[in-house]
């Protein structure tokens, strides 16, 4: 099937409510530009360094381009993170919350964020335990002053996803945050019934990515 009618299946599936962020990670590019001719503007990355190189081309043919980072960010490359993307999904920690905010500032341009909540207490995944997440939430908006719009997870995956996204909607409630960043390719619509606002969809919409 080609990206066009993959990208209609999909937007038709999650409804008119649920942005779908096109991750275009270790894709082809020639792929990703197909998706961009079937009108598709809002796509993920988790790396920077593949990022970098890939979206300078593709906006200067785009201009309406939004960009999500959706991986792991070292603070000594939220410079480049801030300057590239429109939005950060991963805050995790106040140091990756101070580099963004002392660099958005020098940058003079404002971003959106989301705080990456480590439903499963996994010790190998990034993001904030939900013990800790109200006072990051606090420290993230109060002492940073950033744009905390809502809340990312990445469910175990040996574990149903539906428990994770329903903590991540009662987490995101409590703090008043309506946006809720959840469901990858085989889990977006169990996502989206547990309400997701944004879905990160990869392999589902390019098919399967280079595993090199
Ligand atoms: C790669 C990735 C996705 C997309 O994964 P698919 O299973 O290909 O849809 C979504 N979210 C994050 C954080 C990712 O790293």
């Amino acid at each position: 099937m080609s990206i066009s009618n993959q990208l209609h299946k999909i937007k038709k599936t999650i409804g008119p409510d649920v942005e779908l962020v096109a991750v275009g990670k270790r894709q082809p590019d020639d792929l990703v530009r197909q998706a961009l001719e079937a009108g598709q503007r809002i796509f993920g990355e988790n790396q920077l360094q593949e990022a970098m190189s890939k979206w300078p081309d593709f906006r200067a043919k785009y201009s309406d381009i939004t960009l999500h980072m959706i991986g792991p960010l070292q603070s000594n490359k939220a410079k480049d993170a801030v300057s590239l993307f429109n939005c950060i999904q991963t805050l995790d920690r106040k140091k990756i919350i101070d580099a963004c905010s002392r660099h958005q500032s020098d940058l003079g341009h404002e971003l959106e964020y989301y705080i990456q909540v480590n439903t499963g207490a996994e010790d190998q995944k990034s993001g904030v335990l939900p013990q800790q997440l109200d006072d990051l939430y606090i420290y993230a908006t109060e002492n940073a002053g950033l744009n905390v719009v809502g809340l990312m997870c990445i469910p175990p995956v040996d574990e149903a996803p539906g428990l994770h996204f329903a903590l991540l909607n009662k987490l995101a409630r409590r703090l008043k945050l309506n946006k809720l960043s959840m469901g990858m390719s085989n889990d977006y619509k169990t996502a989206v019934q547990f309400g997701a606002t944004s879905v990160r969809v990869g392999s589902a919409l390019f098919g399967p990515r280079d595993q090199s």
